[in-house]
């Protein structure tokens, strides 16, 4: 089997809130290798977001701990990129390029020559070379993720984050953005960490899937869904299958008890 790229082990996530500590997930432990794409699955509050942001390393892990590489992720780096919900992730000063670029010669990866042949290669490749010099409010919903995708790809990080990216778009771009990111992965095999709380989604999108409990988030089942098509009957099969095992616990819990 192939070394993990990463680990996340036993990670149980906390937050302080006004009315005492909130546990958002609890002991999680998954691997991902190279070139998977995972996708992170359940119903809204069971810490999928708050598992992107530790992988992130943009919050810490109260138990268990997660590594990159062998090393212990403890603060946001170029190698994970994340890609929002929000279309208002863009800054709105700066064109389609100028976005891109920003970011590349931010993190040092890059100096400004090599930024802006790498910026112009990314926004190529998701399809917005007539838009380089456009600004983030000339541009739908849908072009400006585009534009995410792109200022992440173009960093050639070790792993793309993604938050329910297209959670906010209306169903044909949603479907259309979905093709687009399969078909960008054919191309380049990156590896990826989608979260999404749609289960076509989630079939469409993923690799492997990992279901999640609700509050706290729980590692409840895992699907390999590698080259299923939803519209098929393999993928409407997978589908009411994890239908049944996200939706069973309320059923399952009172049967036992
Ligand atoms: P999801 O992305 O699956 O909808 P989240 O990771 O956003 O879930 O949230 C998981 C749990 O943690 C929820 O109960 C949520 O209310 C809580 N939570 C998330 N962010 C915070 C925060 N900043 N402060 C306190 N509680 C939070
Ligand atoms: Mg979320």
């Amino acid at each position: 089997m192939a070394a993990a790229l990463l680990e996340v082990d036993g990670v149980t996530l906390r937050y302080a809130g006004e009315r005492g500590l909130v546990t958002a997930t609890e002991r999680v432990s998954f691997s991902i290798t190279e070139g998977e794409r995972l996708v992170l699955l359940g119903p809204s509050g069971c810490g999928k977001s708050s598992l992107l942001k530790a992988i992130g390393g943009y919050l810490a892990p109260a138990e268990g701990e997660i590594r990159l590489r062998g090393r212990r992720v403890s603060e946001p780096g170029p190698d994970r990129m994340m890609v929002f919900q929000e279309f208002d992730q863009l800054l709105p000063w700066k064109t389609v390029r100028g976005n891109v670029q920003f970011a590349l010669q931010a993190s040092g990866r890059a100096t400004a020559v090599a930024a802006a042949q790498r910026a112009d290669a990314a926004i190529a490749k998701v399809q917005l070379g007539a838009f380089a010099n456009a600004y983030p409010h000339e541009l739908s919903g849908g072009m400006k993720q585009r534009v995410a995708i792109a200022r992440g790809m173009a960093m050639e990080p070790d792993i793309l984050l993604m938050d329910e990216p297209f959670a906010a778009l209306d169903a044909m771009t949603r479907t259309a953005m979905q093709d687009e990111l399969l078909q960008l992965w054919q191309d380049t095999r990156f590896t990826v960490v989608f979260v999404t709380h749609s289960i076509q989604e989630a079939i469409r999108v993923g690799s492997r899937i990992l279901l999640l409990s609700p509050h706290p988030g729980r590692l409840k089942a895992e699907v390999n869904s590698d080259g299923v098509d939803r519209r098929l009957e393999d993928g409407r099969l997978l589908s009411e299958m994890i239908h049944l095992s996200l939706f069973a616990t309320a059923a399952a819990t009172s049967i036992e008890s």
